[in-house]
């Protein structure tokens, strides 16, 4: 039983993947129609969990030499496609396939590698020139800038990805989408936003609402993801916990482990580790899209 096998499609409409270069998650009129092969047992805090077989890992799709922005098209009224990329290290100039289309761009964080203030201008100034019409960002343990344990006054991420959303323990909410972010991983190696394993990542965990629709953490919860070249699942025990057992999102989207770059599930939520980097940080693994429908009562046309 493996959660992982493609139980997606290559696009929305079934239609060659290596046109798009992108994942699609089956659409989604909602995330039952999200099938995984397995289910992760529940989680007591603190307790040791019967560890689930490794999660097979998708195989990157092949690559298209173009690196143009697809136009606009094809996304209907009454869905909102989401566009989930992580771990672009710098790579953003050099990718080997376009960013498709959406109404909604996710970055997990990792956008730089040294944690400097040009690497997040850069990623920026490509941001903006991105066609979503929004786009949400959050930091990972390299962007060091944003960390005020690095930095005595670190950078305001505000003031330095003009465009997009931030979110540092906050949620934005998009077409009635709530969408919450945090940066946070469990210690390694001294990196930015690190919090030691147990109650302190739990603290964090905890801020996150109950009634949010889509989570974003910079690492994966424990068993989703998360399995290394090393062959061990490193992802945050306490993320796991919160996420399986109190907020229950449609879909969790990560990255950090690129090693677990792909998409499972416990049929409640759907998980995407969308990092775009191999461990060779090299970028092979195209972006991951999933739609959600359009909440009743509220317009694309209007914010
Ligand atoms: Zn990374």
């Amino acid at each position: 039983m493996c959660a992982a096998k493609p139980n997606r499609q290559y696009t929305a409409t079934g239609k060659d993947q290596r046109r798009n270069n992108s994942w699609q998650v089956p659409s989604s009129s909602s995330s039952a129609t999200f099938t995984p092969k397995h289910t992760s047992a529940p989680v007591n805090y603190g307790v040791p969990v019967a560890k689930p077989k490794p999660t097979s890992v998708p195989r990157s799709a092949p690559m298209a030499a173009a690196a143009h922005v697809p136009s606009v098209s094809g996304i209907p009224n009454n869905v909102v496609r989401f566009v989930c990329i992580s771990d672009t290290h710098n790579k953003t100039g050099c990718l080997p396939f376009p960013i498709p289309d959406g109404d909604v761009l996710l970055h997990g964080g990792d956008f730089t590698i040294k944690g400097k203030l040009h690497e997040a201008q850069v990623f920026n100034d490509w941001l903006g020139q991105l066609p979503h019409k929004h786009k949400v960002v959050i930091a990972g343990n390299h962007d060091r800038l944003f960390d005020k344990n690095f930095w005595q006054v670190p950078a305001d991420p505000k003031r330095v990805l003009t465009n997009a959303t931030y979110l540092q323990d906050e949620h934005t909410t998009i077409y009635g989408i709530k969408i919450y972010g945090a940066p946070w991983t469990p210690e390694y190696r001294d990196l930015a936003f690190n919090v030691p394993r147990g109650l302190p990542c739990l603290q964090k965990w905890s801020l996150i609402p109950e009634n949010t629709d889509i989570v974003m953490t910079h690492g994966p919860p424990w068993g989703q993801g998360d399995f290394t070249k090393g062959k061990k699942h490193v992802g945050c025990e306490a993320l796991l916990a919160v996420i399986q057992n109190k907020v229950i999102p449609k879909y969790h989207v990560f990255g950090h482990i690129h090693e677990g770059y792909g998409v499972t599930g416990n049929g409640k939520t759907v998980f995407v580790n969308a990092a775009m980097c191999n461990i060779h940080y090299k970028p092979v693994n195209p972006p991951i899209v999933f739609d959600l429908p359009l909440p009743h009562g509220f317009s694309k046309n209007v914010c």
